[in-house]
């Protein structure tokens, strides 16, 4: 079963759910309550530092998760 990431327009949470593909773009309310979540476009076993920025400076954790912007 493939892992989603959500975001939460409300308060900026992100957070993960297990479900099959047929219920890919159903309502995922965040785990604070709130209904307004958007789906992370995120490929599950994708992770890792290949996809580090050229020119980076180091740190930056924050555009790996689709957070910025
Ligand atoms: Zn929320």
């Amino acid at each position: 079963m493939p892992t989603y990431d959500f975001r939460c327009r409300a308060c900026g949470t992100t957070f993960e759910l297990n479900r099959p593909m047929s219920e890919s773009s159903a309502p995922a309310p965040c785990p604070e309550g709130h209904a307004d979540t958007v789906k992370l476009l995120t490929m599950a076993g994708l992770s890792g530092s290949a996809a580090t920025p050229a020119g980076g400076g180091g740190g930056g954790g924050c555009c790996g998760g689709g957070c910025c912007g």
